[in-house]
C-alpha cells in the first residue's frame, strides 16, 4: 500500500513503508510517539461503513451512532491475534435499545442496531439515543483461550466516555479515544450521492516506568465529608499527549481528502511519529445457509412449526439482510 506520490520524499529514515498522501480508507493505521511513549491507532471508514450502514436504512442519529461504534471494535479489536474475534454491544432503555458490532480478526466487520423510531427526536445526540444500561465488550481469541468480557454502565454519556471509563477501571491504561461519523454528498450524473464516512483514534499512554502512568484517583464517591482524595498529578508527556488529541477536529477524522499520515503528521510533527503498516478492514458477514439451518434444527419442534408461513419458512440475517428461504421440510419441520 504504498503511494505513487512523488511529493514525498523517502529518507534512510522513514518508518517501514512510504507514507501515504493519498488517503486510504477501510483501514486502521497503528502509530507510535516514541519520544511521548504514546502508542496509538487511527481508524479511517468509508465504502466498508456505507454498505454496513445503507444496508438497513437508518435513519441518520441511528446510523451516526452505530457508526461510532463501529470505529470504536475497530480500534480496540483490531491489536487481536489472528482469529480473534471482538464484540461491542450494548443494551440500553434509549431509542437504541440495543446495537452488536462484531469484529473477527483480521479484517471482517458487521453489525446492526435496534431502534424504536417512534422516540427518536431532533437533536439526540448519541448519548441521549442510548440512554441508560450497559455495554459490553467481548473477546474471544480462539478455541484454547479463555473468553474475556468487559463492562461498562452507560449513564446517558457517549460511547468515548464508556471507552474512558473502561480504560480508567479495566485496564488502567490512560488513554482517550475520538470518535466522528459523518454523511457526505457528492455531486454526480444523477444527482447527489449519499455516503457515510467515520474516523477514529485512540491515543494510549504507555511508559516503561509503571509509576508514570498513575492516572487521578475515581470519584470518591460515599467518601466521608473531609476526606482527602490522593491528587495525582500527571505525567507532563500524557499531558501533552491528551492535549494534542483534543485538538482532533471531527472533520479532520472523516476528510476523505485527508491522509492518515498527514493527520497524524500535523498532530504530532514536532515530537515525532513512526507510522506501521495499516490493517484493512471489510465489511463481511459469516452468515450462510448451512449456518442457519443448523440454527433451525437446534430449535425445539414445535418453535420450528410456528416459523411456517405459506408453506415456508423464512429467516432474515440481521446483521446483513439476507434472506434465507427453506421448506418446512429442509428446516425440519415434521408433517
Ligand atoms: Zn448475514
Amino acid at each position: 500500500m504504498t503511494s505513487p506520490s512523488p511529493d514525498i520524499k523517502i529518507t534512510p529514515e522513514t518508518p517501514i513503508r512510504a507514507p501515504s498522501a493519498v488517503p486510504v480508507d477501510d483501514a486502521v493505521l497503528p502509530f507510535e510517539v516514541a519520544s511521548l511513549d504514546l502508542r496509538g491507532r487511527l481508524t479511517r471508514l468509508g465504502p466498508a461503513l456505507d454498505e454496513v450502514l445503507t444496508r438497513h436504512d437508518y435513519p441518520a442519529p441511528v446510523g451516526k451512532l452505530l457508526g461510532e461504534a463501529i470505529v470504536l471494535t475497530t480500534l480496540l479489536g483490531s491489536s487481536l491475534k489472528f482469529d480473534g474475534r471482538f464484540i461491542l454491544q450494548t443494551q440500553t432503555d434509549g431509542p437504541v435499545s440495543f446495537l452488536i458490532v462484531d469484529f473477527q480478526a483480521p479484517d471482517r466487520l458487521r453489525a446492526y442496531a435496534r431502534f424504536d423510531a417512534k422516540r427518536l427526536r431532533d437533536g439526540q445526540d448519541s448519548g441521549a439515543l442510548l440512554g441508560h444500561g450497559h455495554l459490553a465488550m467481548t473477546i474471544d481469541q480462539g478455541a484454547d483461550m479463555s473468553r474475556y468480557q468487559g463492562l461498562v454502565a452507560l449513564e446517558g454519556g457517549n460511547l468515548e466516555d464508556a471507552a474512558h471509563e473502561y480504560f480508567l477501571r479495566s485496564e488502567q491504561i490512560p488513554t482517550r479515544v475520538r470518535l466522528a461519523v459523518g454523511e457526505e454528498w457528492r455531486g454526480g450524473g444523477d444527482g447527489p450521492k449519499h455516503r457515510w464516512r467515520a474516523g477514529g483514534m485512540l491515543l494510549q499512554f504507555l511508559p516503561k516506568a509503571p509509576e508514570r502512568a498513575r492516572q487521578a484517583d475515581l470519584h470518591p464517591g460515599d467518601a466521608p465529608d473531609g476526606a482527602v482524595t490522593h491528587a495525582v498529578a500527571e505525567d507532563d508527556a500524557w499531558v501533552e499527549g491528551q492535549s494534542l488529541i483534543g485538538t482532533v477536529e471531527d472533520v479532520e477524522l472523516i476528510d476523505p481528502d485527508l491522509s492518515g499520515e498527514r493527520l497524524l503528521y500535523r498532530l504530532f510533527h514536532e515530537r515525532g511519529v513512526r507510522v506501521f503498516a495499516p490493517q484493512t478492514l471489510r465489511a463481511q458477514c459469516s452468515c450462510s445457509r448451512e449456518a442457519v439451518s443448523g440454527m433451525l434444527k437446534s430449535f425445539a419442534p414445535k418453535d420450528r412449526a410456528e416459523m411456517v408461513k405459506d408453506d415456508k419458512v423464512v429467516v432474515t440475517c440481521e446483521f446483513c439482510s439476507s434472506v434465507y428461504q427453506f421448506t418446512p421440510h429442509e428446516a425440519g419441520v415434521e408433517e
